[in-house]
């Protein structure tokens, strides 16, 4: 799988380039841990606790601007503003659904935009993060993949659409639960998947953080070494190899056969289990038999199932269509009877477009969507 394309974007309009130009863009402090900022700082601070006085007024209180440091002298906030930035989006739009769900989209400085979802659920909350403005990896059934790539987000990209949302009226973040099923795929931009996660592992139990993946082998493995590991999710969506690379084509690159053993080696705390989602198609994926597979196929893994009903959407045509509730409720029982734990989710914000799989890429073209690949 090539890496996610970098798209053309034009002319960047706001990269506050000074007047001399110099091209470089100015250092996003938002995108570094603590240790790097120090290292970074060095030449700047006084007193190494500076540090500790920046940093939080980062990420505990959402400062979008140095001026407003004010425990810091004037000076320092002077050289910060003129070498650095906070790399906040913009808030492009904004939509409510009737359930409180709420759908951001953001517009980097580039101009590449992205979506992030926050979903409240009683006094917990749920904050669903983009990884790559745009997808590679072209799954039948989702509309980001069916708009095309784009090119990875930055770890000050990813904090930045936490501190955002944050900033609307949440204190702290007692309850909030981080998941990375927004646009993108993590694990085909590691690197800046971890430097975030150092960040926001900070000040978020990795028990409330989930990194969903459609399977990229080498980053599991990766991810397996790092000595503090967020939850992990697989998009299965299939019982089989075959049907696994009809709707998703990075399983031809990283079957199940090679999957599945790299995650029965995957190292987890006591009781903890990966997530397994699985959409389900009409007629494609949901008889009871698929059940028998799935529970097959997952069998001896510490595993737990999330149906997702498929999320209809005008680009997936008539041809993929979700279950009737009867039939869902069918394949989780005949799950939990084959030992599987197994639990649905519930769809939230569908009225607004911000249900899984139904964030887009707006202004870019549509890749060709090959509907007649599917067995219908
Ligand atoms: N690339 C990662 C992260 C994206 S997560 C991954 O594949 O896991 C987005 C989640 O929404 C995934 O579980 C994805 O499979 C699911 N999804 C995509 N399209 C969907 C649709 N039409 N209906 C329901 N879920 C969908």
């Amino acid at each position: 799988m090539p890496p996610p394309v970098v798209p053309t974007l034009g002319i960047p309009e706001d990269l506050g380039i000074p007047e001399d130009g110099e091209a470089e863009p100015k250092q996003d402090l938002l995108g570094l841990p603590r240790d790097r900022m120090a290292t970074l700082l060095e030449g700047l601070i006084d007193k190494p606790y500076r540090i500790d006085q920046i940093y939080r007024a980062l990420h505990e209180h959402g400062v979008d601007d140095f001026g407003q440091i004010t425990t810091l002298s004037k000076d320092l906030r002077a050289s910060l503003q003129r070498e650095f930035t906070i790399g906040l989006p913009q808030e492009a739009t904004r939509h409510q659904s009737a359930d409180g769900t709420v759908k951001y989209l953001f517009r980097l400085h580039d101009g590449a935009t992205i979506e992030t979802v926050d979903i409240p659920d009683g006094d917990r909350r749920t904050l669903c993060l983009s990884s790559q403005a745009g997808c590679a990896l072209a799954c039948r059934f989702c509309v980001t993949g069916f708009w095309g790539g784009g090119r990875n987000l930055t770890s000050g990209e990813i904090v930045a659409q936490v501190l955002t949302a944050k900033r609307r009226d949440v204190e702290g973040t007692h309850g909030l639960n981080l998941v990375f099923m927004g646009m993108g795929e993590p694990l085909l931009n590691l690197d800046n998947l971890h430097t975030a996660l150092e960040i926001l592992l900070e000040q978020i139990s990795w028990r409330r953080v989930t990194v969903s993946t459609a399977g990229i082998l080498p980053g599991i493995e990766a991810m397996a070494a790092w000595p503090v590991r967020p939850q992990l999710a697989i998009s299965l969506h299939a019982p089989d190899e075959d049907r696994r690379s009809e709707i998703m084509p990075i399983n031809r690159k990283y079957p199940l056969k090679e999957l599945l053993p790299l995650l029965a080696r995957f190292p987890l705390a006591r009781k903890q289990r990966i997530t397994f989602e699985y959409i389900l198609i009409r007629d494609f994926n949901d008889a009871k038999g698929d059940a028998d597979l799935l529970a097959q196929l997952l069998k001896g893994l510490p595993a737990k199932v999330n149906l997702i009903p498929l999320n209809g959407d005008p680009v997936l045509g008539e041809e993929m269509r979700s279950p009737e509730p009867r039939r869902v409720e069918a394949f989780r029982q005949r799950l939990l009877e084959r030992g599987l734990m197994a639990t649905t989710r519930r769809q939230r914000g569908d009225d607004i477009s911000a249900a899984c799989g139904q964030l887009r890429v707006p202004n870019r073209e549509p890749r060709g969507f090959r509907r007649s690949n599917l067995r219908y």
